[in-house]
């Protein structure tokens, strides 16, 4: 046997690049994704069009929306896609910071490969640098109460730079907060209990809170009643139509009799149900199956609104709304089953019909009704609100916020670089590495702004060693001020979980030393 015969253990087509060319590869493609949201950063970002593959548009500052449409195949240049939605699912803000840390995380990893530096010494020294940062996080956490005048303030920083129509963010802000408020249960927050319903049609100023569900689906029957005040709800999940038989079985009707007999019993049978639904005291029912038209007929004659094939969520949501339980027959229907509320009311918007039912003080459940003039506008509003609620969510449940503005980051970087000076040997360059690819949040604020990113870093650091100085959008430009006393806050959890996220996608990638790519 020839043993000098080669193995041949990947296929013709596969594809294999290894080593350093493998790193600069994977670097370079999630340096690149990165970079494309680096202009959104901040009040001074720019927004982005994108356009889908089937032709919609979509107009938006946001960086885990934009990472989302930008349909990126390379697989390290996902990785940073990934970092963007966790983001977005763990904490809801921070997408475009997270994107752009790791970016330079890569950017920064790719210099210290160049000299020589091994790849698990940068992992090391950047995961041991996320510590220091995480330290650093906290040290900063502001001493102020959570009370609504700052939660606001938190809501409004996490809205500024997106487009939100002619409602100003810090108007918006107060809605946000008194949307969360309500659904806080000892320092608990149920944000599953807080919707959003939009509609194009009118100025984005008319945006409200509802306390309450506005449902979608149209009344069972046209004659039933388009207003219910102080009234009485039924969720009932089952179906009220005629039963089918138990028992396959075949009648033979040999007489008009019969027929009449039979029809009329069957009418009996649904006239039951209306009888049994009005004598409970019910005014309006939501039910998740159908309703034959008979029945919606003798309820409207009753005077009872009622809707049919309600999805699953919607009647979860108007059970949290109205306190009704879900009931699957009518048997026994006792009082505790319903649920109250203190007026319904249907609403015509253009060609659709939408059902508020609200509940005040009591509801369990609310919902932001967002308007706005066009689509464009109204979907980013509500990635707008969407940002303020998870915000507000997370100050609310940790009691935690720091100062923004890329203050934070200017104080994760200076600590960062003091404690590097005392780690011995290689490990601490990538240390050091770390902390400037933080400060890329501060530079891109710096830039975005209009103002020159060296000499403002330089600025910042000094500002930062015996104050608190962030770069504040100031008209066309910005300018160096306590971003505290601006208002401009960000729950620490956004920041923890930016910081986190971007070294454990730069880490991952930067581990990587071999791609086989089958075709
Ligand atoms: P992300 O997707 O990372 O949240 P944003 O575009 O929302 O990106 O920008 C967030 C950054 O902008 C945060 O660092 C925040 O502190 C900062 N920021 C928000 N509002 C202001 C403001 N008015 N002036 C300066 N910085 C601000
Ligand atoms: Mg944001």
């Amino acid at each position: 046997m020839a043993h000098n015969q080669p193995f041949i253990i990947l296929g013709d087509s596969t594809q294999r690049t290894q080593g350093r060319d493998a790193q600069s590869m994977n670097i370079a493609a999630g340096k690149a994704v990165a970079e494309s949201v680096r202009t959104t950063l901040g009040p001074r970002g720019m927004d982005k069009m994108l356009v889908t593959s089937s032709g919609d548009v979509i107009i938006t500052n946001d960086g885990a929306t934009i990472l989302k449409q930008m349909d990126i195949e390379h697989p390290a240049a996902q990785m940073i896609v990934e970092v963007s939605e966790s983001q977005e699912e763990e904490v809801g803000d921070g997408t475009t910071t997270a994107a752009v840390i790791a970016g330079q995380l890569l950017a920064k990893a790719e210099k210290l490969l160049e000299d020589d530096v091994h790849p698990t010494t940068i992992v090391e020294g950047y995961s041991e640098a996320n510590q220091i940062a995480q330290e650093a996080i906290t040290s900063h956490i502001l001493n102020e109460t959570l009370d609504d005048k700052t939660l606001q303030k938190v809501a409004t920083t996490s809205m500024t730079g997106k487009g939100t129509g002619d409602v100003s963010p810090s108007e918006l802000s107060k809605i946000i907060v008194d949307a969360v408020k309500h659904v806080t249960k000892s320092g608990k927050v149920n944000r599953d209990d807080i919707h959003l319903q939009t509609r194009v049609g009118a100025s984005s100023s008319a945006t409200e809170l509802v306390k309450g569900f506005i449902l979608e689906s149209e009344r069972a029957h046209e004659h039933m009643p388009k207003s219910v005040s102080k009234g009485k709800v039924l969720i009932l999940d089952m179906d009220l139509e005629i039963r089918d038989p138990e028992v396959d079985a075949e009648f033979t009707i040999t007489s008009v009799d019969q027929l009449t007999a039979a029809f009329e019993a069957e009418e009996a049978e649904l006239r039951d149900y209306a009888d049994t639904i009005s004598k409970a005291g019910v005014n309006v029912v939501f039910c998740t199956e159908d309703i034959d038209n008979r029945v919606a007929g003798f309820l409207s004659d009753k005077d009872i609104l009622a809707f049919e094939d309600v999805s699953s969520d919607d009647a979860k949501a108007l059970s949290r709304a109205t306190g009704a339980m879900r009931v699957a027959t009518l048997h026994n229907l006792s009082n505790e089953d319903l649920g109250t509320v203190d007026s319904i009311e249907i609403q015509k918007f253009n060609d659709d019909e939408l059902t508020f039912v609200e509940a005040g003080s009591k509801a369990e459940a609310v919902t932001v009704f967002l308007r706005g003039g066009t689509e464009h506008i109204v979907d980013e509003l509500e990635r707008a609100v969407s940002d303020g609620l998870d915000v507000v969510t997370a100050a609310v449940e940790s009691g935690e916020v720091v100062p923004g503005a890329g203050v934070i980051e200017i104080g994760i970087a200076s600590r960062v670089r003091s404690v590097a000076a005392s780690i011995e040997g290689r490990k601490q360059l990538a240390v050091e590495a770390f902390a400037d690819a933080v400060e890329v949040i501060p530079r891109t604020l710096a830039e975005n702004a209009g103002l020159d990113q060296i000499d403002t870093l330089v600025d910042l650091r000094a500002a930062n060693d015996s104050g608190r100085a962030g770069i504040i959008a100031k008209g066309e430009s910005g300018e160096l001020d306590d971003p505290v006393k601006h208002g401009i806050l960000d729950p620490a959890a956004v920041k923890r979980e930016a910081i986190d996220s971007a070294t454990e996608a730069a880490t991952m990638i930067i581990r990587i030393d071999d791609i086989i790519a089958a075709s």
